[in-house]
């Protein structure tokens, strides 16, 4: 019996089982650990364009405190953070611009698009300079809606976000 449980084709088998029940053991509480982490220290970048960037501003200050919901001010460099709010219009001049901001982002990251521009192109949807809608460049997690919408429609959107990281699945 021993020498079959050292034989390396046996012991490798068993390695491998040990490693499966280690995994499914481990993975939901670990997953929910780097999750709740991950939902409570949201760390935006704002790209802001237009009009919408003015209630960006007025959810960090004191009157919404949006630090108080586990969203860090926009601070820091690109590298750093893990979310990115477009606000305003973004132009086809821009698109690439809006891509590389993205792709300097570290995984995993998270995308809102606040306002009716950057959802749709907003009042410039028809034009032939503006992005009808962020969607076709970067990947959108929340969509938030208005023209503008206040600093409270945004931090629901940031709640949406955090209730959709805490459902992922631990990579
Ligand atoms: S959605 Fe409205 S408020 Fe926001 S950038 Fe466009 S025009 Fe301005």
């Amino acid at each position: 019996m021993l020498k079959d449980l050292v034989n390396p084709s046996t012991f490798n088998v068993l390695v491998g089982k040990l490693e499966d029940v280690l995994v499914r053991a481990f993975d939901k509480p670990l997953g929910y650990a780097v999750n709740w982490g991950r939902l409570w220290s949201l760390w935006p970048v704002h790209l802001e364009t237009a009009c919408c960037s003015l209630e960006f501003g007025a959810a960090s200050g004191p009157r919404y405190d949006v630090e108080r919901f586990g969203i860090i001010e926009a601070f820091g460099s690109l590298r750093q953070c893990d979310l990115v709010v477009v606000q305003g219009t973004v132009t086809r001049k821009m698109a690439p611009r809006l891509r590389m901001i993205y792709d300097q982002m570290p995984d995993p990251k998270y995308v809102i698009a606040m306002g009716a521009c950057a959802i749709t192109g907003g009042l410039y949807f028809d034009s032939y300079n503006v992005l009808p809608g962020i969607d076709g460049i970067i990947p959108v997690d929340v969509y938030v809606p208005g023209c503008p919408p206040r600093p409270e429609t945004l931090i629901q959107g940031c709640m949406l976000l955090q209730e959709k990281i805490k459902r992922s699945r631990f990579k």
